[in-house]
This record gives structure tokens, C-alpha cells and sequence, in this order.
């Protein structure tokens, strides 16, 4: 059976990460779009959110679970049996740092590989961080998010 994680903060997931996320569903059997907590990091938005969002915009897709782990990446994907990453690239820079920690979850996950996926030209100026910023300058982020995913007031 062949599994991937799709890992990431998605805090908040966007348009970007859902499309990517579809067009990997006919590449494997099963995705499992993985929370990565950091208890060093900070998020706008709370753990329960965000994973309530994933629960509702994956709602229809059989093939797509949603869940959230601690610790290294390389280790939840051989808990959960899964011997591929999925990971997207807008531009160089996602390029230069994911080559990095591709290689890096290569050892580490021993022999774990990272399928990148080049984001859709429309998405690939979206990002988290720039959204965030957005509904922290109080504007309106829903040309960025996906249907389902509502910023509380
Ligand atoms: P992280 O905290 O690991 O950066 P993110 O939630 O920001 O996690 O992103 C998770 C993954 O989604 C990364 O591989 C990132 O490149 C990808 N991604 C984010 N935005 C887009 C987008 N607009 N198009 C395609 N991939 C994207």
C-alpha cells in the first residue's frame, strides 16, 4: 500500500495545499495530511482548529485522512507505515530549503522519499504566512481559503 504524509502547519490551510493534496490523490493509495506540532513554535490558530478544517475540506476525499503528530517527521512517517513525503514547490526558495530536508528525512527515515509537486501558477503566491497577515490587517482572507474553512471573529 503505498502511503504519504503531507505535513505542515497549515495554520490555516489554503487553496494552495488542497490543490496539491488532489492532485496526489491518484498517486497513492492513501494521504495522510499530518499536523506537525512544534511546542516551540507559535500558530494564530489552535491545534482543534486547525485539524477542524482539514477534517471538513478532506471531507469527501476516501483516500485522505487527517491527523497531527510530535516529533520528527522521518519517525511518524515509519509509525504510520508511510515510505513517502509530500511536499509542494511555489518557487526557489521552497526549493532550497526543501532539497535540504528532503535529503535530511532521506537518512533519517531511512530511504523515506519526498514527492514534490510544483504548485498551479493561480496558487503559487499563496502561502499561511501571507494570509495570516491578511486576517491580522483585518482584510478579507477567503479568496485564499478553501470553502468550508471559516476565520472566527
Ligand atoms: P510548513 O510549516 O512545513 O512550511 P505549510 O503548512 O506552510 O507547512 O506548508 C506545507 C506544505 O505545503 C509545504 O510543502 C509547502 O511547500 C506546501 N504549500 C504551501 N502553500 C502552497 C501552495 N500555495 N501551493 C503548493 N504548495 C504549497
Amino acid at each position: 500500500m503505498k502511503i504519504a504524509v503531507f505535513p505542515g502547519s497549515f495554520d490555516p490551510i489554503t487553496k494552495g495545499h488542497v490543490e496539491l493534496v488532489l492532485r496526489a490523490v491518484p498517486l497513492f493509495d492513501k494521504i495522510i495530511v499530518a499536523i506537525g506540532v512544534n511546542s516551540q513554535k507559535k500558530y494564530l490558530f489552535s491545534l482543534e482548529q486547525r485539524l477542524a478544517w482539514l477534517e471538513e475540506v478532506f471531507k469527501n476525499e476516501a483516500n485522505v485522512e487527517v491527523a497531527h503528530f510530535q516529533g520528527l517527521t522521518a519517525h511518524y512517517c515509519q509509525e504510520v507505515g508511510a515510505e513517502y513525503l509530500l511536499r509542494g514547490l511555489r518557487n526557489a526558495s521552497d526549493f532550497d530549503y526543501e532539497k535540504t530536508i528532503s535529503q535530511l528525512n532521506n537518512i533519517v527515515g531511512e530511504g523515506l522519499e519526498t514527492i514534490f509537486l510544483i504548485s498551479e501558477p493561480q496558487y503559487s503566491h499563496f502561502s499561511s504566512t501571507i494570509v495570516r497577515e491578511i486576517i491580522k490587517g483585518g482584510a478579507d482572507p477567503s479568496p485564499f481559503l478553501p470553502k468550508g474553512v471559516i476565520i472566527p471573529k
